[in-house]
């Protein structure tokens, strides 16, 4: 049987199509979660799944001692639309951001030497769940049961320059999401992001951009940066790539392109054939989407402001804050039809696939309304 690690709900999904799921029993639900941001071009899109089966009966695996055209292809396009110079390739966000704090330490050292190994995350933030990642994450419900974790993280407040201007000594990085996820959908304000840049480029920190939740089109940019007007040091990305198969990364800018050398880091299924042929599929599909994405997830938010009283977020990664315990909520919502997530204590979280037609907005908007 499964560990007891997921409170899972009372559900069990057969089939998923469109931006629709179903569970056998006659039931039909909506999809405002997408797997937790995952299934972007929603369930079954038949671009996709032809290009999964083909690459899967021609090649699946041949791991990362030899070239495959599906990795080197993604790569080539992930830099021309995000404007990073390289890429490595992960299995998943936190293992996406384990390699981006490597990159971030070994450009340190061998710049400074030792002394520069502290990173700076935000409080609220989440980054993942190995040791590292936990030791990043700025919340201490995660910091319980695993002692000891890994040393050479702070956590900051938001939006809080001054906190970050007043860490002297033994930096190597800044790393954040442009929107908190977990943390209960918090967009950073953008002036002070843009100081955050400022400062790491004037002490030479890394700026490290966690967007394995808030990338490839979530935020309604391929990159939510690409909105705040800042570029990173380099980015993370997960969730959305793939369309539903296991595949992160994090690339590297100009300034630490190279620090990454044959041997420093690896993975075995880390750009695996069928999740790259899967992800060239979505963002050949999301490229027609993505103009959308910030008119649907308007559409979206005033609905939420009109039910809750309020609502905050960017593109389709919505949050609203609910007078009752969110997993009350969300339960409800299920019974009634419509798969939603939640977010930190108090908000009701929505990702909805960036494919989704107004039709299905309001549908969902009609059982969010009760
Ligand atoms: N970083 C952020 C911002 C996330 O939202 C998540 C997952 O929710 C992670 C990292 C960890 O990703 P994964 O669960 O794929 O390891």
């Amino acid at each position: 049987m499964l560990m007891q690690t997921y409170n899972r709900f009372n559900v069990t999904f057969i089939k998923g199509s469109g931006c629709r799921l179903y569970d056998g029993k006659g039931g039909e639900y909506i999809d405002f979660a997408s797997g937790i941001g995952v299934n972007s071009v929603g369930y079954a899109h038949p671009a996709w799944v032809s290009a999964v089966s083909e690459q899967a009966a021609e090649l699946a695996h041949v791991s990362n001692l030899y070239h495959a055209y599906p990795a080197e292809h993604l790569a080539a396009r992930l830099t021309a639309l995000s404007g990073m110079s390289n890429v490595f390739f992960s299995n998943s966000g936190a293992e996406a951001n384990e390699g981006m704090i490597k990159l971030a330490r070994k450009y340190s050292r061998d710049k400074y030497g030792g002394g520069r190994s502290t990173i700076v995350t935000l409080k609220q933030s989440f980054h993942g769940r190995t040791v590292t990642t936990l030791s990043a994450t700025g919340q201490d419900v995660f910091h319980n049961h695993f002692h000891p974790f890994t040393e050479g993280f702070i956590h900051v407040p938001a939006n809080d320059i001054t906190a970050l201007e007043n860490i002297e000594d033994g930096v190597c990085a800044v790393m954040l999401e442009p929107v908190q996820g977990e943390g209960g959908v918090l967009p950073l304000d953008a002036g002070c992001l843009r100081a955050v840049s400022k400062l790491c480029a004037e002490r030479d920190w890394l700026l490290l951009l966690d967007e394995v939740q808030t990338g490839i089109g979530r935020c309604g940019a391929w990159f939510a940066y690409q909105s705040y007007g800042i570029i990173p040091d380099a980015v993370s990305f997960a969730k959305g790539i793939a369309g539903g198969l296991p595949l992160g990364g994090f690339m590297a800018g100009p300034k630490c392109e190279d620090v990454l050398q044959p041997g420093d880091h690896a993975t075995t299924y880390g750009g695996n054939p069928v999740c790259c042929a899967a992800a060239l599929a979505v963002l050949d599909i999301l490229k027609d989407a993505l103009p959308g994405v910030n008119a649907k997830g308007e559409r979206l938010k005033q609905a939420l402001t009109d039910i809750f009283g309020n609502a905050r977020g960017m593109g389709l990664m919505l949050g609203a804050t609910v007078n009752e315990p969110p997993r009350a909520l969300a339960e409800r919502l299920l019974n009634s039809g419509l798969v939603c997530l939640t977010a930190g204590t108090d908000a009701l979280r929505l990702l909805p696939p960036l494919i989704i037609s107004d039709e299905d907005i309001d549908a969902g908007i009609e059982i969010l309304k009760g």
